[in-house]
């Protein structure tokens, strides 16, 4: 089912990670820039994730003993500092998320280059380093932030979309992984409501919102692949639907070969299996060098 499948750690059948964006409200305040300071319903549901969701998610981690990668824009980094304190302090990863969750396709050239760097310097100050791993707001990804990312020697990005399983992307500046994601697999289509920054669906009940999730790691652990959620504690942090993400993972773990996992920890198993000469699949970009048709 997988073409060129990767084995992973300790016999384990399927890698795992739940990965949270911890957006916070830099989400109203980059699409609402005039006023959204002073919109408080959507600022408070921001907060959530950093004051009320995320010690709850990181007490069920600790519980389980596992650690995990977040992806933070800086400003959350400067503004919720008890939140990303105790995000490292249990020794998960954060990773960047651009500077206050600006577009990178609506951002590019220069202001681009100095959102990138606002937002490492951020990580440097508060992190204490560099972060590994980059994930685009919205996932909107271009070149120009892969070939930034591969400049200041960040080892994945985690935005795209182009196979199952990590793989290696190339460009002329050098390499990363890619640990791809899906909206299948995220949290925003079943749960988000978000008048203000135009997404206005019904929300969905937490098993039925969560079950596809959960249909998608079967698909994943039969072919021995890989499986990551991309959550936000506002969204999933939410009582009732982390309720039952904690349940699947005790479950999960209990019965099934699972290597849960920071996705620095699957970067670095994949430098192993390619130092060893193992084959991952590779992307080379660009893939147009410009306007197509
Ligand atoms: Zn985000």
């Amino acid at each position: 089912m997988i073409r060129y499948p990767i084995p992973w750690p300790d016999g384990a059948r399927c890698a795992v990670a739940i990965t949270f964006d911890m957006d916070a409200d830099s989400l109203i305040h980059i699409a609402r820039p005039e006023d959204g300071f002073d919109r408080l319903y959507p600022v408070s549901m921001g907060r959530y994730g950093p004051t009320v969701a995320i010690p709850r998610i990181l007490a069920t981690y600790r519980r389980l003993g596992i650690r995990q990668s977040f992806f933070i824009p800086g400003w959350c980094l400067e503004t919720y500092p008890d939140a990303i304190e105790a995000i490292l302090g249990d020794g998960h990863e954060i990773g960047h998320h651009g500077w206050i969750h600006e577009d990178p396709v609506t951002t590019r050239g220069p202001s681009q280059t100095e959102a990138f760097e606002k937002a490492l310097d951020a990580h440097r100050r508060i992190c204490g380093g560099l972060p590994r791993g980059y994930r685009a707001p919205v996932y909107n990804v271009t070149q120009q932030v892969i070939d930034l990312a591969i400049g200041h020697g960040l080892r994945y990005d985690s935005s795209l979309m182009a196979d199952d399983i990590p793989y290696r992307m190339t460009t002329a500046e050098g390499a990363l992984w890619e640990m791809p994601v899906h909206w299948a697999t995220d949290d925003w289509p079943p749960f988000a409501h978000y008048a203000e920054i135009g997404y206005m669906m019904p929300v969905r009940g937490p098993s039925a919102g969560l079950a596809g999730f959960w249909e998608e790691f079967e698909a994943q652990y039969e072919a021995g692949g890989f499986f990551m959620l991309i959550v936000h504690p506002f969204l999933t942090g939410r009582l009732a639907r982390w309720r039952l993400v904690e349940r699947w993972l005790e479950e999960t773990m209990a019965t099934r070969k699972v290597w849960v996992a920071r996705l620095e920890d699957i970067a670095d198993h994949l430098d192993a299996l390619a130092a060893r000469g193992h084959r991952i699949r590779t992307e080379r970009l660009p893939h147009y060098e410009g306007p197509q048709g």
